[in-house]
């Protein structure tokens, strides 16, 4: 669980960074593996019973290369914007997926859901170790970021045969 205490919270804008182990909000990233704490930066603007909070959350994952099968790790961030009222009525506005109520006197406000669904989001749908990752080669399966192989001759590239063509026509 990630909780922010609220109730010695000052009036107006201060700042909270906040860790807490994967494990702890029960993170799964599809394809991946959380590596580190997830850290949570919250800045917070209090008005008396209300709360502004806009939280930045962050983990290093552990993710197999979708092309060459390699792990990397990346940093996944996620954004998010919660209004928290203590007691008493919602405001008039802000939508409902972003508003949490606390009950009046309540000491600390849960945090876990935001963070966890935020960061599940952002996974990527195809993790690549790099933009230009160059895969394995479907005959052999030699990782072609490491090493050339065999097959991968000039005459079965398409695009050589193309250019052949070229030069015979002129
Ligand atoms: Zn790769
Ligand atoms: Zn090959």
């Amino acid at each position: 669980m990630i909780t922010l205490k609220i109730d010695s919270l000052p009036e107006g804008h201060s700042h909270q960074d906040i860790e807490a182990a994967a494990s702890e909000i029960d993170l799964a990233i599809e394809g991946g593996r959380p590596a580190s704490p997830v850290r949570l930066s919250l800045d917070i603007n209090r008005g008396g019973d209300e709360l502004l909070i806009s939280g930045r959350a962050s983990v290093s994952v552990i993710f197999e290369c979708a092309r060459c099968l390699e792990s990397f790790t990346s940093e996944i961030e996620g954004l998010f914007d919660l209004m928290v009222v203590v007691g008493g009525e919602a405001p008039a506005f802000g939508d409902e997926e972003s508003l949490v109520r606390v009950p009046a006197g309540a000491k600390s406000v849960d945090l876990t859901d935001a963070v966890r669904s935020e960061l599940m989001v952002r996974a990527p749908l195809k993790p690549l170790c790099r933009e230009d990752c160059r895969g394995l080669c479907p005959e052999c399966g030699t990782n072609l970021n490491v090493a050339g192989c065999a097959c991968r001759g000039e005459d079965r590239d398409p695009r050589w045969d193309a250019l052949k063509r070229l030069k015979g026509e002129k």
